[in-house]
């Protein structure tokens, strides 16, 4: 069968632009003893897939021109040769961005569609939620009375983590890039403040007056001035999960900033970058600790929904200019 796909037709300099992508037609071979045919019906888009784009060595390898780019992927089984999924079964995997394609069983995980929608596992059931559960609670060890700042905290990690560090009994601001956002912290999702580092002249004042105490505990999803400033207000003991650098992804040259290390050194300051994959092990105890919270209505989540497999690229870009809303997702 003929199917559609989109493929890297170029590296971008900097902020890519659509040019890069490229839709084409692919032959699909039928199905061989032991895989299945998939219809894609939800597919992720993450900020990470930009360090792919480019020709660098790094934890994953980087996207091939005139490749299909791949990612988390919802589909839905449309033919089946295998004795473990039936037509109609929902899974979760890692697949290239094609309308239909082939995988075989140990590529797929079922999904629990009766627990969360199905999108949940792109998002808080999914590589995001786990992110933001075990960066917070293995590296953050947040106490209860603690101050937890989180940037990128409308985000599909973010969110999650501000949510997770109030179960914890924690003082939380998010820092977060419009008013609509920030507003929807503190009022849906239980944050008790957040500013918007868009309209704040003084980040460093701002975040000072809402952690009186200082930061005992900073998740940094974005890096750059934003870090720079929470990192002024760093608490004794505090502990730095270092999630993401998104402020730095589309960077063209090495970024300079303000010496951290005295700071650190001085007040004692944890600082540990992680990948969601060191983990890996373990993802059924987060999945489990989610899945809960989330039954017990301790845990809400919001997801930013784009229609049409054309929308991919579109879709990815958004990221780096904040149109999503907790995880950014295309439904085909
Ligand atoms: P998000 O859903 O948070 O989407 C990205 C958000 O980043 C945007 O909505 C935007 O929100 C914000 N942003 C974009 N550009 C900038 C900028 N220049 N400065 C500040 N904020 C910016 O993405 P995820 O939740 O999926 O990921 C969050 C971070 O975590 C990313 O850096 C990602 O790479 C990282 N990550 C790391 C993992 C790991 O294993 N270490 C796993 C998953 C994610 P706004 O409107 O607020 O600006």
């Amino acid at each position: 069968m003929t199917t559609e796909q989109i493929v890297l037709a170029s590296r971008p300099k900097g902020l890519p632009v659509s040019d890069n992508f490229r839709m084409q037609q692919f032959e699909l071979p039928a199905i061989k003893a032991g895989e299945v045919l998939l219809k894609g019906l939800y597919y992720s888009v993450d900020p990470y897939m930009r360090g792919r784009m480019n020709d660098a060595k790094s934890y994953t390898p980087p996207f091939e021109i005139d490749k299909p780019l791949n990612g988390s992927v919802i589909g839905k089984v449309a033919e089946s040769n295998s004795d473990n999924f039936k037509t109609g079964d929902a899974v979760v995997g890692h697949f290239p961005w094609q309308k239909d394609f082939i995988a075989t069983e140990k590529e797929l995980t079922k999904i629990d569609t009766n627990l969360a929608p199905a999108s949940y596992y792109l998002g808080i059931l999914g590589m995001t939620g786990l992110t933001a559960y075990f960066g917070l609670m293995h590296i953050g060890k947040p106490k209860a009375g603690e101050t937890v700042v989180v940037s990128g905290a409308a985000g599909a990690v973010g969110i999650v983590v501000g949510q997770i560090a109030k179960i914890q009994g924690c003082h939380v601001v998010g820092i977060a890039g419009s008013d609509e956002k920030t507003k929807l912290l503190t009022t849906e999702f239980g944050f008790d403040e957040a500013i918007n580092y868009n309209t704040t002249a003084d980040m460093n004042k701002a975040i000072a007056a809402a952690c009186p105490k200082g930061v005992d505990v900073y998740f940094d999803n974005v890096g750059g001035e934003i870090s720079d400033a929470v990192i002024k207000n760093i608490a004794f003991h505090a502990r730095i999960p270092l999630c993401g650098q998104i402020s730095l992804y589309n960077s063209t040259e090495i970024p300079m900033g303000p010496r951290l290390q005295p700071m650190l050194l001085t007040r004692s300051v944890l600082m540990q970058g992680f990948i969601i994959s060191n983990f890996q092990a373990r993802f059924p105890e987060g999945i489990q600790q989610l899945a809960q919270w989330l039954k017990d209505d301790k845990l809400k989540f919001t997801e930013t929904i784009e229609h049409g497999f054309e929308n991919l690229p579109q879709a990815l870009l958004g990221l780096f200019s904040g149109e999503n809303t907790g995880k950014m997702i295309v439904e085909i």
